[in-house]
């Protein structure tokens, strides 16, 4: 008995340790399935956690600094350079001293030095202290030249012969580009040693109603520089002595507005 009890509970036994083993292996294999699925889950949800993030950054650092994205975007910038005045409108004077003629010596230098610059094309309005031009031939010379930036050259005069230093006018209406244009000028002229910073100044200019039209024309980006007075001598001996020095700063800015994109910015609202 004992040995067919044992004989038949062997087999018993075995079926249900069979029995075990499969439960087992079930549980096991449901068990394996679950944490597949979890792990699966969990990594997918990290991943889409991690590029979430991403996502938001990138839109972020697009929105904080589109400059550097989208400085690459055009091969060749063209930039227009206005010395003021020319011809019978000499603009201001101090005694032979005549304003076009100091306007377009530190003009014909920065077009000078910015054909040496990637990615710009350099255009200047006038090259002979002869020639007449009303402002809106001057804009429409930019206009039509799909220029990316305007700069008119201009040298201040007050009556007060005290009065000196650096102004850059902008549109009433500028905007953000136009303002990080004027401080950027300012800035490069005071390291370049100019005397003064007036500022920068929207509305009309102490120089003439006129001066201020031509930024209202253009319809790029535009200032107007005032580099230093005409009517102070310690301007006008600063002006002999730096006026490459001071166009070499007025190139740089014209890279850095460039180089950090805010040209593209423009070109991208309208
Ligand atoms: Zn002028």
């Amino acid at each position: 008995m004992s040995g067919s009890s044992s004989n038949n509970s062997r087999p018993v036994a075995r079926r249900v340790h069979k029995g075990r083993v499969g439960g087992c292996l079930a549980v096991f294999v449901i068990i394996f399935i679950l944490m597949v699925t979890l792990i699966n889950g969990c990594t997918k949800k990290h991943q889409k956690n991690k590029n979430k993030p991403d996502t938001e950054s990138t839109s972020v650092s697009s929105q904080t600094e589109p400059e550097k994205q989208k400085a690459p975007e055009k091969t060749e910038y063209i930039i227009c350079i206005d010395p003021g005045h020319g011809g019978d409108d000499i603009g201001s004077s101090n005694g032979d001293r005549l304003e076009k003629v100091d306007n377009l010596r530190y003009a014909t230098e920065v077009y000078e030095q910015l054909q040496n610059r990637e990615h710009v094309k350099a255009i200047i309005t006038r090259t002979s202290n002869d020639t007449d031009m009303d402002n809106r031939e001057r804009a429409e010379f930019a206009n039509n030249a799909g220029a990316d930036l305007y700069l008119a050259l201009h040298r201040n005069q007050l009556e007060d012969h005290t009065a000196n230093g650096v102004e850059i006018w902008i549109q009433d209406e500028a905007n953000v580009v136009d303002e990080v244009l004027g401080y950027k000028l300012l800035n490069a002229l005071e390291s370049a040693g100019i005397q003064n910073k007036r500022g920068v100044r929207s509305g009309y200019t102490n120089d003439s109603q006129n001066n201020f039209q031509i930024i209202e024309y253009t319809n790029m980006p535009a200032c107007i520089v005032e580099l230093g007075f005409i009517s102070n001598d310690e301007d006008n001996r600063l002006f002999d002595a730096h006026y490459k020095d001071y166009a070499a700063a007025i190139a740089d800015v014209v890279m850095q507005m460039i180089e950090e994109g805010y040209l593209n910015q423009v070109a991208a609202n309208e």
